[in-house]
């Protein structure tokens, strides 16, 4: 492998990439402690004179050096040497060890210390040695050859003003660099590897602010785009009176939102968020409608064909009596009925086209898509996310998503900076809150028990089982055993299975039997994780809660609650926890509240998990933590706003300096 090629291993592409590749931990040569004083498990440097010096054994060769330095004596011992070495260290020359010292057969020692001979002038260094994450084929002379000559050549210009920085009491970026790589021994404060230090601050501050200017482009860019207004909302008000219900104030509020939007010359980029149960569905509706009625088309994509096929059966009630022709596509769908949607779509038959990730196929068509609904968004990679929003023609669509996961706010100002964002913060009236239950597996044969109850008061109930190792074969058969096993202990029950291997039609009629009432028990891998809609199931009861990631805890627990009779979530778990797994149930039975729970995630798995980063290529800030430094995401913020009207250039030297060679740091 070529240099570059073990450079890049450790993520290093540029010459600013060498500057931000920061110590693992240093090793403190700047002292010399008297053998004397030395214990065992202390990592000290001595420096003393060599007395005496053998190879020794037979077979496996020993290399043991005697160093005396007038307080003490101490044994160095080398397993693996060179000729070159056992030449060097010969009695009389002076030598300088850094090691962490044993109690050994002979008394103390040090076996393969670092350790260099040194001259009679020879000084002590003033600052503490960096040692590097490294990987293997390069070694700690080389990364640290490489980064000082790249601190060597460095642009030392500023690109944080001066005001800010003294605001912050964060030190220049070349001194916040040199204090890193090369920080002075004991100095008072906190240490170099501390995420406190100021100058370990000033990254976190750089990357931050790097991460705002490129959001505020983003949306530059993107108010420099056109889209075809769509004011008309004669349809959405026939909705409105027809539905059986008032929309909540947090209903009406996102859907003013989002309506001006929609009869904006400028594309929407809106993310309605509300926690699951929350109504974001009809909100979807009423924009779809603004757009037919402005006579346009519309899109509404779903993660999952089970998630899509509740869609149409939700809104097609509400929108075919308007007149509106609403289309069905999945992956599934019989080929020639595919082409006849497809045909109709591109033909402007159809209004409002619901699915799956089959929209953004290729061989689809909407010449006049006005609006583009992405539920669940968080669950597709970005290229999906773009693909339905491309441009059919001169104007782009409006983009409407929506999501269950609440962002926490320092999240929401980061990472979805550029997208307008609505909450629905409020749940229809008459939901009695879930209440949850830990019960631990030794106890199950309650817990069916319970379910038999529930049925006979005329309920219905999910029994989830988990995800197995990422194995759907394995994922399969645990279905299939709980499924075989509770219609034998509830027996007289209707027990129905619903797992991802069967055909989207068979688990289109399992759904439906479920939402109809002929199925009391729905036994079910994670495929009803998102948005199902069933007010009359009140019991879910999930297995092996403890493997279960907390929003997905959250998603799961959502599906009941739904109507008017109280709803209980048991959270069956086998022992032994770990630390995060009981933190989770203890999170899942303290709180109901999306957000609560969603910051408590944050903190037990970063933000990458979060944004489904894996999927959607997001990169992550590398030094900064949205807890820890909230403060510093504010001012970051505030100074993109600021540089940017005040001093351009410096913003797009920043810019350039932290986003060189790179993706952006969000695509819409
Ligand atoms: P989610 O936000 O999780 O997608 P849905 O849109 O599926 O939630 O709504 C959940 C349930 O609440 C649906 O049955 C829906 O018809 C109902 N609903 C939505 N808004 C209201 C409201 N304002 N009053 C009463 N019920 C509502
Ligand atoms: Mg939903």
């Amino acid at each position: 492998m070529t240099d570059l090629g073990r450079f890049a291993r450790l993520g290093i592409r540029s010459e600013h990439d060498l500057l931000l590749h920061l110590p693992l931990r240093y090793e403190d040569e700047t002292r010399v402690v008297p053998i004397a004083g030395v214990r065992p498990g202390d990592t000290v440097q001595v420096c003393g004179e060599v007395v005496a010096s053998e190879v020794s054994g037979r077979g496996r060769r020993m290399l043991r050096v005697e160093l005396d330095d007038g307080s003490g004596r101490l044994l160095l011992r080398f397993l693996h040497f060179y000729a070159s070495q056992v030449a060097q260290l010969v009695h009389g020359r002076r030598v300088r060890a850094l090691g962490e010292v044993r109690g050994g057969l002979f008394g103390l020692e040090m076996v393969h210390p670092r350790y260099r001979l040194v001259g009679p002038d020879d000084r002590l260094p003033q600052r503490l040695t960096p040692v590097y994450p490294t990987v293997a084929g390069i070694g700690q002379p080389a990364l640290r050859r490489a980064i000082d000559d790249a601190l060597a050549r460095a642009d030392d210009r500023e690109t944080v003003r001066g005001e800010v920085l003294a605001r912050f009491g964060l030190p220049r970026l070349s001194d916040a660099l040199r204090a890193l790589h090369h920080p002075p021994a004991a100095a008072g404060g906190p240490a170099p590897d501390d995420p406190l230090h100021p100058a370990r601050r000033r990254l976190v501050f750089d990357e931050l602010l790097a991460q705002q200017l490129s959001l505020r482009r983003a949306r530059e860019a993107r108010a420099a785009l056109r889209a075809v207004p769509l004011p008309d909302t004669t349809l959405c008000a026939r909705l409105l009176d027809r539905l059986p219900f008032a929309l909540t104030a947090a209903q009406r509020r996102a859907w003013q939102a989002v309506s001006a939007d929609l009869a904006g010359a400028q594309p929407m980029n809106r993310l309605l968020q509300g926690d699951v149960g929350s109504g974001k569905t009809v909100v979807a509706a009423l924009a779809a409608l603004q757009s037919v009625g402005s006579g346009r088309q519309a899109a509404l994509m779903a993660p999952t064909e089970i998630l899509a096929e509740q869609h149409q059966r939700k809104l097609e009630p509400w929108l075919a009596p308007l007149g509106v022709r609403v289309a069905w596509l999945a992956g599934s769908l019989a080929p020639a009925a595919k082409r006849r949607v497809r045909a109709a779509a591109a033909r402007g038959e159809v209004d409002l086209l619901v699915g799956t990730h089959a929209l953004v196929e290729e061989s689809v068509e909407l010449p006049g898509l006005g609006l583009a609904i992405v539920d669940e968004q968080h669950r597709f990679g970005v290229a999906q996310r773009l693909a339905l929003r491309r441009a059919h023609g001169e104007a782009m669509p409006h983009q409407l998503m929506m999501s269950a996961t609440p962002i926490p706010r320092t999240l929401a100002m980061t990472y979805y900076a550029d997208l307008d964002v609505s909450v629905i913060d409020e749940l229809p009236p008459g939901r009695t809150p879930v209440r949850t239950k830990l019960v631990s597996a030794g106890r199950r044969d309650e817990v069916v028990s319970r379910v038999r109850a529930a049925v006979a008061q005329g309920r219905q109930a999910y029994w989830v089982c988990p995800l197995i190792e990422e194995s759907e074969a394995l994922d399969l058969q645990t279905a299939l055993d709980a499924h075989a096993s509770l219609s034998a202990e509830l027996a007289g029950l209707r027990v129905g299975l619903l797992h991802g291997r069967l055909a989207a039609t068979e688990k289109a009629e399992t759904m439906a039997a479920f939402a109809g009432g002929r199925i009391d028990l729905l036994v079910s891998t994670t495929v009803i994780e998102v948005g199902v809609d069933v007010p009359n199931a009140s019991l879910m009861v999930i297995e092996h809660a403890e493997r279960f990631g907390l929003s997905q805890l959250h998603q799961l627990r959502g599906r009941v609650g739904r109507g008017a009779a109280e709803s209980v979530c048991v959270l069956l778990y086998r022992g032994p926890l770990s630390p995060a797994a009981r933190e989770r149930l203890r999170t899942m039975y303290e709180t109901t509240d999306g957000f609560e729970i969603a910051r408590r995630d944050l903190r037990l798995r970063g933000p990458g998990e979060f944004l489904g980063a894996r999927q959607s290529g997001v990169p992550l800030l590398r030094f900064a933590d949205l807890e820890r430094d909230a403060d510093l995401v504010e001012a970051a913020r505030l100074e993109a706003q600021g540089v940017a009207a005040e001093a351009p250039a410096l913003a797009d030297a920043h810019l350039a300096r932290w986003l060189a060679g790179r993706e952006r740091y969000l695509e819409a």
